[in-house]
């Protein structure tokens, strides 16, 4: 069995709902298909949401009017035949009756997770509908029925395992599943999440769970590239990649994987491929164990993140005291990034501020504290052992004229990397990509 997800963007519009269904039904293969919200539906339902939790509820009102109209627009030109658009139409009405009841209860945490599940739920129930429309039968299984996370917001491995082998089990004759990405329940047995992007990350649970022969990542794009391509022209796509570089990237910045969607899929060993859904004969980037390695394979950028330094002359380098440090961060369940020592001080990096507050007060006994905002991580991944020569070099040879606020390197054989002002994120990635990748530039420039 394989697993096709299938992104935002690839199920946006009618047109591209037909090629996403091209793809699924082109061969006999027995496959579960997860499937995103459609594009920008998730940032509306967050911005209703907020408005409800700030008690504007004029203007959620409208919002959510105008995303019934999309979609009521969208199932017009979609289905050809009465039945199916009458079909469609009545689970359109509850989705929208279901977002209306909202307005009228107290406001809870509990019902922004309520709010967000709605776009995949209609994607995937539109979908469904779509298949049957051109006779194709498929099966529909709630991601509420298996999708289970724990109290950390991590998936149950074995629940999820034994509940989805149970549901597929019972229908033999089913060739073709449909469920939906990012949605989940979590120990109170309430609607929740897996994140921002999580629909990878569903892909690959689903894999794992299942031991699917191959996880397929349906984008716009063909494949992951070497470099962000949102922020630099000359980027190529990469044929293939090793578990735990894309996982690096991933984490790192890298938008076409969620953070964690590479983890399952590594531990079964199920490869990886990244597809273009515009461009389905276009090779893809395929991760797997195999790889041969590379140098430098690509590079990636995470925002948002604040450095904080620690400087203590008094203790610094005693026993015990980075554990005392790290403490903090745990009790305020705040994961560090990277992290650096001197003598006197401590510089690390986080990307959740949260509990920043807290964080500041607790370490103020030990020393003083820095804390710089505003900061990105760029991060390089290939095989990036350190036994080997003038890689150092050649990455810093390119960044001359560019202040950088901390290095780590030497952690993983797969990753180089190091702090800069945002401000500087986009030349620093443009000036990697003229430095490092200079002979796949040349290729482009050839064209
Ligand atoms: P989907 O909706 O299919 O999940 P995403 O928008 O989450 O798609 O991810 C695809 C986008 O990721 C691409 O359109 C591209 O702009 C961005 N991206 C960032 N870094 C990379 C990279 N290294 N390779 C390919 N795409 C990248
Ligand atoms: N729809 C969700 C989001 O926009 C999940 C996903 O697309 O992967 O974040
Ligand atoms: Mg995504």
């Amino acid at each position: 069995m394989i697993i096709l997800k299938f992104g935002g963007t690839s199920v946006g519009t009618v047109e591209n709902i037909k090629k996403v269904a091209k793809i699924v039904v082109a061969n006999d293969e027995s496959k579960i298909v997860v499937l995103s919200a459609m594009s920008g539906v998730t940032n509306t339902l967050q911005k209703i949401s907020n408005l409800l939790y700030l008690k504007n509820y004029e203007e959620a009102k409208l919002e959510i009017q105008i995303l019934n109209n999309k979609y009521k627009s969208i199932i017009q030109r979609l289905f050809n035949v009465e039945t199916s658009f009458n079909k469609a139409d009545v689970m359109l009405t509850y989705h929208y009756n279901l977002l209306l009841s909202i307005l009228d209860i107290e406001f809870e945490e509990k019902h922004e997770k309520i709010i967000l599940a709605q776009g995949e739920l209609v994607s995937t129930n539109l979908f469904q509908l779509f298949l049957e429309e051109i006779g194709e039968s498929s099966s529909l299984i709630s991601a509420f029925d298996f999708m289970k996370i724990d109290i950390n917001g991590e998936p149950e491995v074995q629940t999820i395992e034994n509940k989805l082998l149970n549901i597929i089990s019972n229908r033999l004759d089913t060739k073709i599943f449909i469920t939906q990405g990012f949605i989940c329940k979590n120990t109170k047995g309430e609607i929740d999440n897996l994140k921002r992007g999580g629909s990878d990350y569903t892909a690959s649970i689903i894999g794992a769970a299942i031991d699917a022969t191959q996880i397929q990542i349906w984008t716009d794009i063909d494949g992951m590239h070497n470099n962000d391509p949102r922020f630099v022209d000359q980027t190529i796509s990469i044929d293939e990649i090793s578990y735990d570089e894309a996982a690096e990237l991933a984490y790192f910045g890298a938008k076409i994987l969620h953070p964690q969607s590479i983890i399952p899929a590594k531990e079964k060993n199920i490869p990886v491929l990244i597809k273009n859904t515009f461009k389905p004969e276009a090779k893809g980037t395929l991760i797997h164990h195999n790889t041969v390695p590379k140098r430098i394979r690509a590079v990636a950028a995470k925002d948002n993140i604040t450095a904080i330094k620690i400087k203590s002359y008094r203790m610094l380098m005693a026993y015990g005291f980075l554990k005392k440090i790290f403490e903090v961060f745990d009790k305020n369940q705040t994961a560090i990034d990277m992290i650096t020592t001197s003598e006197v001080a401590v510089s690390l990096t986080i990307d959740n501020i949260h509990n920043i507050d807290k964080i500041i007060q607790e370490l103020k006994g030990f020393g003083s504290i820095e804390i710089d905002s505003e900061l990105s991580i760029i991060c390089i991944a290939g095989d990036l052992a350190q036994n080997k020569k003038g890689i150092t070099s050649s990455i810093f040879n390119c960044l001359k004229n560019i202040p950088i606020r901390m290095i780590s390197y030497g952690g993983s054989n797969h990753n180089l990397s190091f702090l800069v002002k945002t401000s500087d994120k986009i030349a620093v990635l443009n000036l990697l990509n003229k430095g490092l990748f200079h002979n796949l530039v040349k290729k482009i420039n050839l064209f």
